[in-house]
């Protein structure tokens, strides 16, 4: 799977996503005040109609995440199954259902599970009352439907892979892939599981079209795994600080952060001109731009990535060896976010902080609230 960046921003509040009225309403109803890790990452992306591979788990609120894009993209005025949730089990079947249900309370959207176990009556008439917009329902039944020629997905264009992982494990894979090729090519799919086996991989690599993948970081983890340390500098000698650093080591590989995409351009050009391989990772760039940036960094073309949070959030190239923040991160969250794109998939890595006069009280604020303690050390410039 590709290396795929976020967009810019995630969600910091559902009134800042194009959620229709009703929706919206629904969710003000329940008393929902911010959307979820997976729902700030993944609501951006799918009302925007793009595919999404998300890493979540039951209980982070992933029914949400695919289920508001849902409503928002189906047109209750057209007769036709627009949309299709595939899940493991009769028992999601039946949750997904009934919180999509909920969500869309207030708009005509018509919901039909679809399991076996029960008897193929009612659900024959209802399918054949043509009324629903929407089936959730498990891979077995849905096929013996599809095979029966009761159930027609020629005018899906939002499909969900719920639980992809469970759904292999229990031998749907086949019927999953069946179920696929009956849908259109050019829907729009989103893919939820709670591991990432090949098998899955595989799927998102045939059916799928340049997902984002999306990954609520669970890494804080890694805070000990990675050497922290901080030096002092003079505001105004940052850049020549950053470069004693990165001439110090012996060919790094290395993301350096800055705060604002117009900080990371200035920085950019900077080492540029100073004859440093190097790329730029920010949020005003088109998802081409993007990718070459990294494409560079990953196969080594470029050997400095300066970057802004945003633009690196989920990135994970397994050999960055230093994180520098040049400017310091906003809190200890992102400090924390920042520092574990090194040492991935268990290697060292070192993370690196400028901290210069302006810093001080803020950095030590960071630091305060870290499980370990950064070790000060000496710029080369200052020895
Ligand atoms: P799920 O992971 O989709 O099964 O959701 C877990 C629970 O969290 C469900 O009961 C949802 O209704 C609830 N939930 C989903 N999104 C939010 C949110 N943004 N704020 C509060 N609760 C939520």
């Amino acid at each position: 799977m590709a290396i795929q960046t976020l967009p810019e921003a995630p969600a910091a509040s559902f009134s800042d996503l194009p959620i229709s009225r009703e929706v919206y309403k629904a969710i003000e109803d329940f008393g929902w005040e911010t959307p979820t890790p997976i729902q700030a990452l993944a609501l951006p992306v799918l009302l925007n109609g793009e595919d999404v591979v998300g890493l979540a788990q039951t209980g982070s609120g992933k029914t949400a995440a695919f289920g508001i894009p849902l409503i928002e993209r189906v047109d209750t005025r057209r007769r036709g199954i627009q949309a299709l949730v595939l899940v493991p089990t009769r028992e999601l079947a039946t949750q997904v259902a009934a919180e999509m249900t909920r969500l869309s309370r207030n708009t005509p959207l018509r919901i039909l599970t679809v399991f076996g176990g029960t008897a193929m009556n009612p659900q024959l008439n209802a399918l054949r009352a043509g009324r629903a917009h929407v089936v959730v329902g498990t891979p077995g039944r849905i096929l013996d439907h599809l095979q029966r020629g009761t159930l027609k997905l020629d005018a899906v264009h939002y499909l969900v892979l719920d639980e992809a992982d469970r759904m292999l494990d229990m031998g749907f894979a086949p019927d999953v892939q069946r179920i696929l090729s009956h849908t259109p090519k050019d829907r729009q799919t989103a893919l939820f599981s709670a591991t990432m086996p090949n098998e899955i991989r595989n799927i998102v690599h045939r059916h799928m079209r340049s997902p984002q993948s999306l990954q609520v970081e669970s890494d804080a983890p890694t805070v000990d795994t990675v050497e922290q340390v901080y030096y002092h500098v003079a505001d105004r000698d940052k850049t020549r600080g950053l470069r004693s650093l990165i001439d110090a080591e012996r060919d790094p590989l290395a993301i350096v952060f800055r705060r604002t995409q117009h900080g990371a351009a200035k920085l950019h050009r900077q080492l540029e001109r100073d004859g440093y391989r190097v790329g730029v990772l920010h949020g005003r760039m088109t998802q081409g731009q993007r990718n070459r940036t990294l494409s560079d960094f990953t196969s080594g073309r470029t050997r400095i990535l300066v970057a802004t949070n945003v633009a690196a959030r989920g990135l994970d190239i397994p050999d960055v060896t230093h994180v520098i923040n040049y400017d310091i991160p906003e809190d200890a969250e992102t400090y924390i976010h920042r520092i574990g794109r090194t040492a991935r998939a268990g290697k060292g890595g070192i993370a690196a902080t400028l901290v210069g006069e302006s810093d001080l009280t803020a950095f030590e604020q960071i630091t305060r609230r870290l499980p370990v303690t950064v070790r000060e050390e000496r710029l080369p410039i200052y020895a």
